[in-house]
């Protein structure tokens, strides 16, 4: 019969790599619970009205990355291509805006995007993202901010740079855009296609294009620094000296943009090497707008989501090895008796706590010893039937092949402690 394979882009994590994805998944839910952010679970699917109406009709994941599809009675559903819709979408339906806190959520998950699969992007990907509902305060941008750095930075991630912009208000993107749209038809011709095409959709997100010849002509283009009002500057000069108390590094970066109205002062972006073209790891600003365009009260947030896969990618290895260097100890049980006592040496000493496996197709103390090699075992207790004649197995270093004689009575408190001695 023939094979039946994954779907293209839609990834399989092994067991060798899982371990990379837990540390990453503690290490960020550790620094959002330091942050005061709770973790909040929403659906893998919604109405398709949701994702257009939050994400945008003129973006490329609305324009043509979304799955879609139509429910039995014809209503258009669609796999979530990020989680801020959902989040927020579940925020106005739980009247969470009456409850006298801030609601800080976070959340992790696979998201959907019909994309062209290469390194480090995907159709089914993983996101982790954070919303901090309610405050309009340049410290809650800080917040944000800094919880995205701190988690980053935990993970040893190589070259991190995080870009920030600031985007000002409607009506200071409305002062800007005419400046950019003449700028910009003097140059049409030499834009990409979907750039000719933004210059009238939307002519901000023609800043953002990474084709080189667009950059060469938004290199010079006005810039939106120059349009914008006091109070946006006001505002996000707070932002930056907020970032620079609790020493966030950055890098301002005036071609940042995202291409929505609900979008609104600061927006950033963290970038690594080693990520080839797909350079971001994570973005996020904030979007005062947003809770309002779903039909909710009107609720200042800022938050972030950055892409699990390019944090893999880039997690060195010894960091992954020293946070999961777990000793895992192997019972080589052999012989009629010593089969037998390995099973129940092999389940007290998980009780006791402790990793131990087996593999119960060995019946040679050498076939064991070979498979505890094999398995990455740092100690192996040797049970024979002599061993359980005595009452005593034997547990052997692999590294150093130093062994200690152990009453196999109370395995489950000698070992223990004789590891935390070792
Ligand atoms: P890009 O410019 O790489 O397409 P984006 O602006 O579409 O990114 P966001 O929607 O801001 O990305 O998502 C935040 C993060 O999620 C990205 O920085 C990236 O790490 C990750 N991400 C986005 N799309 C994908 C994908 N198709 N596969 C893997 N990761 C992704
Ligand atoms: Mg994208």
């Amino acid at each position: 019969m023939s094979m039946i394979k994954g779907i293209k882009g839609v990834k399989d994590l092994l067991p060798e790599e899982t371990p990379r994805w837990r540390l990453i998944e503690e290490i960020a839910r550790r620094w959002a619970g330091r942050y005061g952010f709770h973790e909040i679970r929403i659906p893998i699917f919604e109405v398709t009205t949701l994702f257009a109406r939050s994400i945008g009709a003129s973006t490329d994941i609305v324009e043509k990355e979304m799955y879609t599809f139509q429910d039995r009675d014809g209503t258009s559903l669609t796999l979530r291509p990020e989680g801020t819709a959902g989040t927020v979408r579940a925020y106005i339906e739980h009247n969470r805006a009456s409850i006298p806190v801030p609601q800080k959520y976070f959340y992790f998950g696979p998201m959907f995007r019909h994309e062209r699969p290469q390194a480090g992007r995907l159709r089914q990907f993983h996101q982790f993202g954070v919303e901090s509902l309610g405050m309009a305060d340049p410290q809650a941008d800080v917040e944000v901010i800094a919880l995205l750095w701190r988690i980053l930075s935990n993970l040893d991630l190589p070259g991190l740079t995080l870009e920030i912009n600031n985007l000002g208000y409607i009506a200071d993107r409305d002062t800007y855009r005419p400046h950019l749209v003449s700028y910009l038809m003097q140059y049409e011709s030499d834009l990409c296609a979907n750039c000719r095409h933004r210059i009238e959709t939307n002519p901000l997100r023609v800043l953002d294009c990474k084709v080189p010849e667009c950059r060469t002509i938004t290199g010079t283009a006005p810039r939106l620094s120059d349009s914008l009002s006091e109070t946006a500057r006001s505002y996000f000069t707070r932002v930056l000296s907020g970032l620079d108390l609790v020493k966030i590094p950055y890098s301002l970066n005036h071609r940042l943009v995202r291409g929505l109205d609900y979008y609104n002062l600061t927006t950033f972006e963290v970038t690594a090497i080693n990520l080839g073209a797909q350079n971001a790891v994570g973005a996020g600003g904030r979007y005062d707008g947003l809770v309002e365009t779903l039909g909710g009260p009107p609720t200042p947030a800022v938050g972030f989501a950055i892409g699990l896969e390019r944090m893999s990618m880039l997690l060195p290895t010894d960091v992954v090895k020293k946070a999961t260097d777990d000793v895992t100890i192997y019972v080589a049980g052999f012989g009629a008796y010593g089969a037998v006592t390995g099973l129940t040496a092999l389940e007290e000493l998980r009780l006791a706590g402790l990793q131990a496996v087996s593999d119960f197709r060995s019946v040679t103390l050498k076939a064991h010893l070979r498979q505890a090699d094999r398995l990455g075992c740092r100690f192996t207790l040797i049970i024979g039937d002599d061993e359980v004649v005595k009452g005593s197995g034997i547990l052997r270093d692999m590294e150093t092949k130093v062994q200690h004689d152990v009453s196999l009575s109370i395995i489950g408190i000698q070992i223990p402690s004789l590891l935390t001695g070792s």
